[in-house]
């Protein structure tokens, strides 16, 4: 918008001390030989070689020094012309303005022009008005996106930073796709992909201290587990995650495999994660799932 002010501003400036405004036309386009029209008739015909040359000018087309109008040829004054090609190299209309000119050929070429300089007040009064408009709305970025697009592309780009709050693997649902806000009712976050084995976030059965083998998905709603110094059904444990879906979206068999994976990999990483939390390293649990576990 800047470009589309500067060059119209810099032509008003130009032409504001070149005489009397509305006879600025008048004077620089003149009959060559003599033709027949009156003193009014002429000046209709300037008024659209005048249209004429601002379209020539703002397209970043040379001047000629020729316009012709309704089969009347105008010889434009040679400093006139001089000084648009002056002006063409000082305020040379960038391309923008240039596409929008040439879009507007057909306007151009069927609308005249007998007040340049009224023609280019307007202008740069719209302007002044469009600014003011412009100034008055708040336009940073957080009041525009009122949608929280800017977060929610984060959270596609980066994945939910939730994890469940029971094995601590990071929900894995795409939380973009919805657009109400990521653990809300619609939206909740999910280990959609399956849950990680519980003792890799501590859990252990309280007895026997031997870590838990079990997933999530594996608990069932009347077993005890305790979290902190408070004994919890999972039941209630899962209305304390209200946020929380704690289904996976595993079949049975897909779940045994993950399982299965998971079980390789504590049998590297488990005897670390036992001594930080203090628990039995196992590789299967003598203990059933329905005994406390504790954490
Ligand atoms: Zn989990
Ligand atoms: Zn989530």
């Amino acid at each position: 918008t800047a470009e589309l002010c500067r060059v119209p501003k810099g032509l008003y400036d130009s032409i504001k001390v070149k005489g009397r405004a509305t006879k600025f036309v008048d004077d620089i386009f003149q009959p060559t030989g003599n033709n027949s029209l009156n003193a009014q008739q002429n000046f209709n015909n300037k008024r659209r070689c005048m249209a004429m040359l601002l379209f020539d000018y703002l397209s970043g087309q040379t001047i000629p020094s020729l316009y012709t109008s309704f089969e009347c040829r105008y010889k434009l004054k040679d400093d006139t012309q001089h000084a648009f090609a002056m002006l063409a190299q000082q305020y040379k209309p960038g391309i923008k303005l240039m596409g929008i000119t040439k879009a507007m050929t057909t306007v151009y070429h069927s609308c005249t022009i007998d007040n340049l300089s009224a023609f280019l007040q307007c202008v740069l009064q719209e302007k002044d008005a469009m600014l003011t408009e412009f100034d008055t709305q708040k336009c940073d970025f957080d009041t525009i996106d009122t949608q929280d697009t800017y977060a929610r592309l984060l959270d596609k780009i980066r994945g939910c930073p939730d994890r469940c709050p029971c094995c601590q693997r990071p929900c894995d649902v795409d939380h973009t796709l919805i657009k109400s806000n990521p653990g809300s009712e619609s939206n909740k976050h999910r280990c959609a992909t399956g849950h990680a084995l519980r003792a890799m976030n501590g859990y252990k059965f309280e007895e026997t201290d031997e870590a838990s083998l079990f997933m999530c998905e594996q608990i069932k709603d009347d077993q005890t587990i305790v979290v902190g110094s408070l004994r919890k059904r999972w039941s209630q444990f899962k209305l304390d995650h209200r946020d929380w879906v704690f289904e996976s979206l595993l079949k049975d068999d897909e779940l045994a495999r993950l399982n299965q994976k998971f079980l390789s990999i504590w049998a590297k990483i488990g005897r670390d994660l036992c001594q930080k939390y203090g628990m039995k390293f196992v590789t299967y649990n003598t203990q059933r799932i329905n005994v406390p576990e504790s954490y």
